[in-house]
């Protein structure tokens, strides 16, 4: 394309959508050079991308439908995230206690382990098979009636929401590129050979437009609502699934290591301790198509749920209602199968219903950067630019200026800082992204209003 020609567009490409797959997707544009714009409705990541399971992951349960391309890729996926951003994410083990009625008996639970380990070409730290005695030094309070022993294997946590915001913070690098949150995209249109895109400023309603060669929508579960009320025509593809996770008081459990427990209705649940908190998740349920996801909730069905299975595993510490710190639910942008949602694949799809327009849609967190080099290199292709499959591997070249509120010391200064170059909105986007406080529960609430309180912010 001539010079002239590239003037007829604002960007080369706009993203709409900036959770983690839309922030991958601009990272890569950002590296090869590209004029991208992304536009997001809310907060970066805060829809899908901050209500995960906050885990890098193989997928362990993945093996079980043999599903082995797409554990050696989250596998991989998985430990250049652990080497590249090492200040939110961290490797720890997990402990899978197997019981006389275990669906996986402890020979099974051995073979799945080498296996794991196996797909990451042995980057993982390698898995452990406990004795009944050893599980419970580990596991203190658990059920030892029937315990066989445990399955003890590595994967990464991540700071989900965190994790996006960096990739869009490295994309800005290139000051080609632009990214913009609580700007709703309301129009999409074909214009000649460019895309207009208008959106809407979600607080202070301004309208804008920006014109584009290539539009890819990275709208996770929210991907058939937006094409039907953009007017595009598309057949749906999503399968809305829900999950809902709790975050436990710290001392409501005896446990300082992460644990998956099979339940009666072959499912897992993750319980994981994290700073002064354990998260446990997650329930999978459809939900009706209509649904308003911007606004998804835990149901008290779901919680109690959630309770049964923590209890039926330490059935002394009586876990109620009260240990609860918070709760949050979201949807998983599955692609629609035959089968029920455990069985559905997350491998990703890419669409393109339109010329020069895209659609990314499934996978998983851990694979974001993989499916954002599914579509961008379909892209640089028309444009004539060299694909570099090698560019997304270097570390990030800006983080964020707080990682952690619970390790490093947040000045006032700091939140100040955040605010003028973090892109922060509300208060909502410091307090549960930039600071990464899951719950507001978790934090010296007086010391946080002292702080929040001459801050200038919706
Ligand atoms: C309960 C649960 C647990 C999970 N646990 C894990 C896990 O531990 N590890 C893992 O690897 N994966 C996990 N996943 C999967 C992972 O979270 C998702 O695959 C991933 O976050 C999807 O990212 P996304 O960017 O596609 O979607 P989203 O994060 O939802 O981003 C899509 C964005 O598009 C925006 N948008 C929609 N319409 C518009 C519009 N008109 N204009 C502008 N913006 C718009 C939305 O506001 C949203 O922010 C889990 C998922 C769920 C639900």
């Amino acid at each position: 394309m001539t010079q002239k020609e590239k003037q007829k567009y604002d960007y080369d490409v706009i993203i709409i959508g900036g959770g983690i797959v839309g922030a991958g997707l601009f990272r890569e544009q950002s590296l090869h050079g590209l004029k991208s714009l992304l536009l997001e409705q809310s907060d970066f990541n805060s829809q899908t991308s901050q209500g995960s399971s906050k885990m890098l992951h193989g997928g362990i349960r993945y093996l079980e439908n043999m599903d082995f391309s797409l554990v050696f890729e989250a596998l991989k996926e998985k430990n250049l995230w652990l080497r590249l951003t090492p200040h939110i994410t961290k490797e720890i083990p997990f402990y899978l206690p197997v019981y006389k009625e275990s669906k996986w008996p402890l020979f099974l639970m051995r073979i799945g382990l080498f296996l794991y380990d196996l797909l990451s070409l042995f980057q993982n730290t390698s898995h452990k098979i406990l004795n009944p005695k050893k599980t419970l030094e580990h596991m203190q309070g658990l059920r030892k009636a029937g315990l066989v022993g445990s399955g003890v294997y590595y994967d990464g946590i991540v700071d989900d929401a965190k994790l996006g915001l960096e990739c869009i913070y490295d994309g800005l690098n290139n000051p080609q590129c632009n990214a913009l949150n609580y700007k709703q995209v309301t129009k999409v249109e074909k214009n000649q050979d460019c895309y207009q895109v208008t959106y809407k400023d979600k607080i202070n309603d301004q309208t804008e437009t920006a014109r584009a060669q290539f539009v890819i929508f990275a709208t996770g579960p929210f991907t058939d609502q937006v094409m039907k009320k953009l007017e595009i025509p598309w057949e749906p593809v999503i399968l809305p699934s829900k999950g809902t996770h709790l975050w436990l008081d710290g001392k409501s459990l005896p446990i300082q290591d992460a644990m998956v427990l099979q339940t009666k209705d072959q499912r897992i649940i993750f319980v994981i301790p994290q700073r002064n908190a354990i998260l446990v998740g997650t329930t999978e349920s459809p939900i009706p198509e209509n649904t308003n996801m911007l606004d998804i909730k835990p149901t008290q069905e779901e919680i109690d749920y959630l309770l049964s299975v923590v209890n039926e595993y330490f059935p002394e510490s009586n876990i109620t209602q009260k240990d609860i710190l918070s709760s949050f639910a979201a949807v998983r942008p599955l692609v629609k199968a035959k089968t029920s949602s455990s069985k559905t694949s997350r491998h990703h799809k890419v669409f393109s219903p339109q010329e020069n327009m895209y659609v990314l849609v499934g996978g998983k967190y851990t694979t974001f950067r993989k499916m954002a080099q599914d579509v961008n290199k379909k892209i640089l292709k028309k444009l004539n630019i060299k694909h570099d499959k090698k560019i997304t591997l270097n570390p990030l070249r800006t983080t964020s200026i707080v990682s952690n509120p619970f390790t490093e010391k947040v000045s006032h200064e700091k939140i100040k800082e955040i605010i003028q170059s973090e892109k922060v909105r509300t208060k909502d986007d410091l307090l549960k992204r930039r600071l990464s406080l899951p719950s507001l529960r978790h934090f010296n609430d007086q010391e946080l209003e002292k702080i929040l309180k001459d801050l200038d912010l919706e």
